[in-house]
Protein backbone atom coordinates (compact mmCIF):
# COMPACT_ATOMS: atom_id res chain seq x y z
CA UNK A 1 0.00 0.00 0.00
CA UNK A 2 2.66 2.81 -1.18
CA UNK A 3 0.25 5.88 -1.16
CA UNK A 4 -0.78 5.18 2.23
CA UNK A 5 2.20 4.16 3.33
CA UNK A 6 3.63 7.62 1.82
CA UNK A 7 0.87 9.30 3.31
CA UNK A 8 1.29 8.16 7.09
CA UNK A 9 4.59 9.41 6.67
CA UNK A 10 4.21 12.36 5.41
CA UNK A 11 1.66 13.28 8.34
CA UNK A 12 4.26 12.40 10.90
CA UNK A 13 6.68 14.78 8.95
CA UNK A 14 3.96 17.47 9.60
CA UNK A 15 2.99 17.23 12.65
CA UNK A 16 7.50 16.77 13.62
CA UNK A 17 7.84 20.30 11.84
CA UNK A 18 4.70 21.35 13.41
CA UNK A 19 6.28 20.49 16.89
CA UNK A 20 9.78 22.00 15.49
CA UNK A 21 8.11 25.47 15.23
CA UNK A 22 6.23 25.74 17.92
CA UNK A 23 3.52 25.71 16.24
CA UNK A 24 0.03 24.01 17.39
CA UNK A 25 -0.31 20.25 16.17
CA UNK A 26 -3.20 19.76 13.50
CA UNK A 27 -2.49 23.87 12.54
CA UNK A 28 -1.13 22.22 8.70
CA UNK A 29 -3.33 21.35 6.42
CA UNK A 30 -2.31 18.70 3.48
CA UNK A 31 -3.76 19.33 0.02
CA UNK A 32 -3.16 16.26 -1.63
CA UNK A 33 -1.83 17.12 -5.18
CA UNK A 34 -3.56 14.39 -7.17
CA UNK A 35 -3.03 16.04 -11.29
CA UNK A 36 -2.11 13.27 -13.43
CA UNK A 37 -3.00 10.44 -11.29
CA UNK A 38 -5.84 8.35 -11.70
CA UNK A 39 -8.50 8.15 -9.53
CA UNK A 40 -7.98 4.52 -9.03
CA UNK A 41 -4.71 6.12 -7.12
CA UNK A 42 -6.70 9.27 -5.59
CA UNK A 43 -9.08 6.27 -4.07
CA UNK A 44 -6.56 5.06 -2.18
CA UNK A 45 -5.57 7.98 -0.73
CA UNK A 46 -9.49 8.73 0.29
CA UNK A 47 -9.30 5.22 1.96
CA UNK A 48 -6.95 6.28 4.37
CA UNK A 49 -8.82 9.79 5.35
CA UNK A 50 -7.91 11.65 3.02
CA UNK A 51 -10.16 14.19 1.51
CA UNK A 52 -8.89 17.52 0.17
CA UNK A 53 -7.30 17.45 -3.45
CA UNK A 54 -5.53 19.61 -5.34
CA UNK A 55 -5.72 19.53 -8.91
CA UNK A 56 -3.37 22.07 -11.59
CA UNK A 57 -6.04 22.08 -14.61
CA UNK A 58 -9.77 22.61 -14.18
CA UNK A 59 -10.62 20.10 -17.22
CA UNK A 60 -8.77 17.65 -15.50
CA UNK A 61 -10.60 18.45 -12.05
CA UNK A 62 -13.70 18.46 -13.80
CA UNK A 63 -13.06 14.87 -14.82
CA UNK A 64 -12.14 13.90 -11.06
CA UNK A 65 -14.49 16.06 -9.10
CA UNK A 66 -17.52 13.75 -10.15
CA UNK A 67 -15.37 10.32 -9.66
CA UNK A 68 -14.44 11.11 -6.61
CA UNK A 69 -16.97 10.83 -3.19
CA UNK A 70 -18.58 13.71 -2.70
CA UNK A 71 -17.38 14.45 0.73
CA UNK A 72 -13.57 15.10 -1.17
CA UNK A 73 -12.79 18.87 -1.22
CA UNK A 74 -11.02 20.48 -4.20
CA UNK A 75 -8.47 23.22 -5.01
CA UNK A 76 -7.32 24.36 -8.23
CA UNK A 77 -3.57 25.03 -7.25
CA UNK A 78 -3.06 25.83 -11.49
CA UNK A 79 -3.11 29.03 -13.43
CA UNK A 80 -6.71 30.10 -14.67
CA UNK A 81 -7.49 31.42 -17.78
CA UNK A 82 -10.12 34.23 -17.41
CA UNK A 83 -12.52 32.95 -20.02
CA UNK A 84 -12.81 29.95 -17.78
CA UNK A 85 -13.38 31.61 -14.56
CA UNK A 86 -17.81 30.50 -15.07
CA UNK A 87 -16.87 27.18 -15.27
CA UNK A 88 -14.28 27.08 -12.01
CA UNK A 89 -16.73 28.48 -10.33
CA UNK A 90 -19.66 26.28 -11.04
CA UNK A 91 -17.07 23.28 -9.88
CA UNK A 92 -17.41 22.53 -6.68
CA UNK A 93 -13.86 23.99 -5.96
CA UNK A 94 -13.67 25.32 -2.40
CA UNK A 95 -10.59 27.38 -3.36
CA UNK A 96 -9.22 29.04 -6.44
CA UNK A 97 -5.07 29.00 -5.20
CA UNK A 98 -3.52 30.99 -7.87
CA UNK A 99 -4.97 34.28 -8.38
CA UNK A 100 -1.89 35.86 -10.27
CA UNK A 101 -2.90 39.24 -11.13
CA UNK A 102 -5.93 41.68 -10.56
CA UNK A 103 -7.64 41.19 -14.00
CA UNK A 104 -8.50 37.81 -12.91
CA UNK A 105 -9.44 38.46 -9.82
CA UNK A 106 -11.99 41.27 -11.22
CA UNK A 107 -13.16 38.53 -13.47
CA UNK A 108 -13.64 35.55 -10.65
CA UNK A 109 -15.65 38.46 -8.35
CA UNK A 110 -17.82 39.59 -11.34
CA UNK A 111 -18.66 36.64 -12.15
CA UNK A 112 -19.13 35.52 -8.77
CA UNK A 113 -21.78 38.57 -8.31
CA UNK A 114 -23.77 36.75 -11.54
CA UNK A 115 -23.44 33.76 -9.80
CA UNK A 116 -24.54 35.11 -6.85
CA UNK A 117 -21.96 33.57 -4.61
CA UNK A 118 -18.79 34.76 -3.20
CA UNK A 119 -15.04 33.18 -4.38
CA UNK A 120 -12.88 31.71 -1.71
CA UNK A 121 -9.33 32.73 -3.57
CA UNK A 122 -5.53 32.80 -2.70
CA UNK A 123 -3.13 35.79 -4.08
CA UNK A 124 -0.43 34.00 -6.13
CA UNK A 125 3.15 35.82 -5.20
CA UNK A 126 5.89 35.90 -7.32
CA UNK A 127 8.38 35.76 -4.29
CA UNK A 128 11.51 35.78 -6.26
CA UNK A 129 11.49 37.33 -8.98
CA UNK A 130 11.55 35.62 -11.85
CA UNK A 131 10.38 37.13 -14.82
CA UNK A 132 9.06 33.93 -16.12
CA UNK A 133 6.46 33.18 -13.26
CA UNK A 134 3.16 33.96 -12.54
CA UNK A 135 2.01 36.26 -9.91
CA UNK A 136 1.79 39.45 -8.09
CA UNK A 137 5.44 41.31 -6.89
CA UNK A 138 5.10 42.04 -3.51
CA UNK A 139 5.37 45.60 -4.16
CA UNK A 140 2.56 45.29 -7.26
CA UNK A 141 0.48 43.23 -4.17
CA UNK A 142 1.16 46.07 -1.67
CA UNK A 143 0.38 49.13 -4.21
CA UNK A 144 -2.89 46.88 -5.67
CA UNK A 145 -4.17 45.79 -1.96
CA UNK A 146 -6.37 48.36 -1.20
CA UNK A 147 -8.16 47.98 -4.90
CA UNK A 148 -8.29 44.31 -4.34
CA UNK A 149 -9.75 44.24 -0.98
CA UNK A 150 -12.51 46.25 -2.45
CA UNK A 151 -13.80 43.75 -4.92
CA UNK A 152 -17.17 42.80 -3.40
CA UNK A 153 -17.54 38.94 -4.15
CA UNK A 154 -14.24 37.41 -3.10
CA UNK A 155 -12.85 36.08 0.20
CA UNK A 156 -9.41 36.86 0.07
CA UNK A 157 -7.90 33.52 2.62
CA UNK A 158 -4.63 34.63 2.45
CA UNK A 159 -1.38 34.11 -0.34
CA UNK A 160 0.59 31.35 -2.36
CA UNK A 161 3.75 30.92 -3.62
CA UNK A 162 5.62 28.37 -5.76
CA UNK A 163 9.13 29.59 -5.73
CA UNK A 164 11.96 28.15 -8.32
CA UNK A 165 12.85 24.73 -7.53
CA UNK A 166 15.96 24.82 -5.27
CA UNK A 167 18.38 21.73 -5.24
CA UNK A 168 18.21 21.63 -1.05
CA UNK A 169 14.77 21.73 0.55
CA UNK A 170 16.67 24.70 2.49
CA UNK A 171 17.23 26.78 -0.06
CA UNK A 172 13.26 27.64 -0.48
CA UNK A 173 13.45 28.81 2.78
CA UNK A 174 13.85 32.78 2.53
CA UNK A 175 11.06 32.87 -0.20
CA UNK A 176 8.53 31.25 2.61
CA UNK A 177 10.27 33.72 5.11
CA UNK A 178 9.34 36.59 2.15
CA UNK A 179 5.41 35.39 1.84
CA UNK A 180 5.19 35.13 5.36
CA UNK A 181 6.44 38.66 6.21
CA UNK A 182 4.44 39.63 3.62
CA UNK A 183 1.19 38.59 4.71
CA UNK A 184 1.79 39.96 8.38
CA UNK A 185 2.48 43.42 6.07
CA UNK A 186 -0.78 43.34 4.83
CA UNK A 187 -2.81 42.13 7.84
CA UNK A 188 -1.32 45.16 9.45
CA UNK A 189 -3.19 47.52 6.50
CA UNK A 190 -6.35 45.16 7.12
CA UNK A 191 -8.94 44.78 6.51
CA UNK A 192 -8.52 41.20 6.33
CA UNK A 193 -7.30 38.26 8.12
CA UNK A 194 -5.06 36.37 5.88
CA UNK A 195 -5.48 32.59 7.76
CA UNK A 196 -3.94 30.49 4.95
CA UNK A 197 -0.59 30.68 3.44
CA UNK A 198 -0.11 28.20 0.74
CA UNK A 199 3.62 26.89 0.53
CA UNK A 200 5.78 24.41 0.58
CA UNK A 201 5.36 21.16 -2.14
CA UNK A 202 7.20 17.68 -1.75
CA UNK A 203 10.75 18.45 -1.60
CA UNK A 204 10.36 21.26 0.75
CA UNK A 205 7.09 21.45 2.64
CA UNK A 206 8.59 20.64 6.25
CA UNK A 207 11.06 23.80 5.76
CA UNK A 208 7.78 25.51 4.78
CA UNK A 209 5.85 24.43 7.87
CA UNK A 210 8.71 25.78 10.14
CA UNK A 211 8.51 29.38 8.18
CA UNK A 212 4.66 29.02 8.88
CA UNK A 213 2.85 27.84 5.55
CA UNK A 214 -0.92 26.55 6.68
CA UNK A 215 -1.57 24.80 3.53
CA UNK A 216 1.41 22.23 2.36
CA UNK A 217 0.64 20.78 -1.63
CA UNK A 218 2.02 17.65 -1.40
CA UNK A 219 1.89 15.58 -4.67
CA UNK A 220 4.47 13.25 -5.85
CA UNK A 221 5.55 12.33 -2.05
CA UNK A 222 2.45 10.73 -2.01
CA UNK A 223 1.05 9.61 -5.39
CA UNK A 224 4.69 9.01 -6.42
CA UNK A 225 6.73 10.28 -9.67
CA UNK A 226 3.83 11.95 -12.00
CA UNK A 227 4.02 10.89 -16.17
CA UNK A 228 3.11 13.49 -18.05
CA UNK A 229 2.97 11.59 -21.31
C1 LIG B 1 2.33 19.86 -9.00
C2 LIG B 1 2.20 20.95 -8.00
C3 LIG B 1 2.48 20.70 -6.64
C4 LIG B 1 2.97 19.36 -6.11
O1 LIG B 1 4.28 19.14 -6.49
P1 LIG B 1 5.11 17.88 -5.87
O2 LIG B 1 6.51 18.31 -6.02
O3 LIG B 1 4.73 16.71 -6.68
O4 LIG B 1 4.71 17.75 -4.46
C5 LIG B 1 2.30 21.74 -5.76
N1 LIG B 1 1.87 22.95 -6.16
C6 LIG B 1 1.60 23.22 -7.45
C7 LIG B 1 1.12 24.56 -7.82
C8 LIG B 1 1.75 22.23 -8.40
O5 LIG B 1 1.47 22.50 -9.68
Amino acid sequence: MYIQDQLQEIKANIAAAEQRAGRPAGSTTLLAVSKTFPVSDIMQAYADGQRLFGENRLQEAMEKIPAMPADCTWHLIGPLQRNKVRKALEQNIALIQAVDSAKLAQAISRIAGELGTTARILLEVNVDGEASKHGFSPDELLQQWAELTALPNLDIRGLMCIPAPTAEPEGARPAFATLRKLAETLREQGPLPLPELSMGMSHDYAVAIEEGATIVRVGSAIFGRRDYS
